[in-house]
Formats: structure tokens, C-alpha cells, sequence
């Protein structure tokens, strides 16, 4: 199955009670041959009325970043979020419909296949890391699973929240274009 396969079937999803809600499936955004995914909680507001991800000042403060270090999720780079559907007032997705949504994800990662995923808060990272990560303490550390680089990033919602944290980010992005050249075959 190929991306544009995937995102007509996931638009129509109905596996899980976030499909009354909802506005729009965000199924995410970019390249299918991206060797560099990054991967939210979920949609807020913004994203579930646009169907896109990363969108509004949290989304724009992300392409800042992005672009600084020669990224672009219309060029090279893949945008999802775990659960693709916006809970009710942003209250935080269930058990049940993280574990409805997450075969989403796996797909994408099996069709895309990237070499670097870089977690973006830390829901995102404690689901793909490990349960205890403290994206706090260790944002901008490594992990490897199965031949991918996994990394986590403070949320752009946190760093609009907390923006005397905007240089270690900084300094993570600068560490994530590092090891793109190091990896990753594309020229970037
Ligand atoms: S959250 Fe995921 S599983 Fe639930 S309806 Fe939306 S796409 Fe389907």
C-alpha cells in the first residue's frame, strides 16, 4: 500500500469514538520517501478544523526550527501525530483509542521508513521511547530500536509557555541536522 492509499483510508476511520468529534482525520503531512519523521500527541484546535499538523503559532514556531536546519515538511521530512483525532476540549486520547489509532502510525512508519524520528513533547516521547522519559531531562539524547534513531524535543506549545527553554531546543535541532548527515542518504 502506497502513503495516498493509507490517508484515504485512515480520512474515513471510524475505529475508535474520536470519529464523532472530530472535524478532519489528521493524517499528517509531507513526503513519503522522508528519512526524517516527526511525531506529536495529537491534534488541537487548529489542526483538527485544518486537518493538518503543527499548524497555528505552536506549528509556525516548529517550521522556524525546521527551516533552520534546511527542513521542510513539504520537501523532506514526514509530520504525524500518534492518535490522528482531536479529543473533546483536548482532554488527553484514552487507552482505547491510542491503541485504536497506533496500527496509523505503524503503517506510515512501514511505507516511509524513515531513519530518524524525532519525538515532539513528551507524550509522544514516553509512547516511543520508553514509558519514563523525561523529555525535560532528556531531550536531545538517542536511541536506537530496530535501525531508527529516536530523539525527543520540548513541544513547541511548551516552549511558546516556556520560552526561556527556546535555546535548548535550539541546540537540539542543531544536534538533529548533525546526525541527518550522518545518516541519511538525501541531500538535505
Ligand atoms: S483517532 Fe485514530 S482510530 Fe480513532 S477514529 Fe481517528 S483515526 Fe480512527
Amino acid at each position: 500500500m502506497d502513503l495516498l492509499t493509507l490517508k484515504q483510508e485512515c480520512v474515513n476511520c471510524t475505529r475508535c469514538g474520536l470519529a464523532k468529534t472530530r472535524t478532519n482525520v489528521v493524517f499528517g503531512t509531507g513526503v513519503a520517501n522522508a528519512e526524517v519523521m516527526f511525531v506529536g500527541e495529537g491534534p488541537g484546535q487548529s489542526e483538527d478544523e485544518q486537518g493538518l499538523p503543527f499548524v497555528g503559532r505552536s506549528g509556525q514556531l516548529l517550521d522556524c526550527y525546521l527551516q533552520t536546519i534546511g527542513l521542510c515538511r513539504d520537501k523532506n521530512i514526514f509530520i504525524a501525530n500518534i492518535v490522528k483525532c482531536r479529543p473533546p476540549n483536548n482532554r488527553d486520547p484514552l487507552a482505547e483509542e491510542w491503541d485504536a489509532c497506533l496500527p496509523w502510525l505503524r503503517e506510515q512508519f512501514r511505507i516511509i521508513q524513515p531513519k530518524i524520528v524525532v519525538c515532539l513533547g513528551r507524550i509522544a516521547a514516553q509512547r516511543m521511547i520508553r514509558p519514563d522519559f523525561s523529555v525535560s531531562k532528556e531531550h536531545g539524547t538517542w536511541t536506537e530500536k530496530n535501525g531508527v534513531l529516536f530523539t525527543a524535543t520540548l513541544h513547541p506549545a511548551a516552549l511558546l509557555r516556556s520560552p526561556q527553554r527556546k535555546p535548548e531546543a535550539f541546540e537540539d535541532f542543531v544536534a538533529i541536522r548533525e546526525k541527518i548527515h550522518e545518516v541519511c542518504t538525501h541531500t538535505y
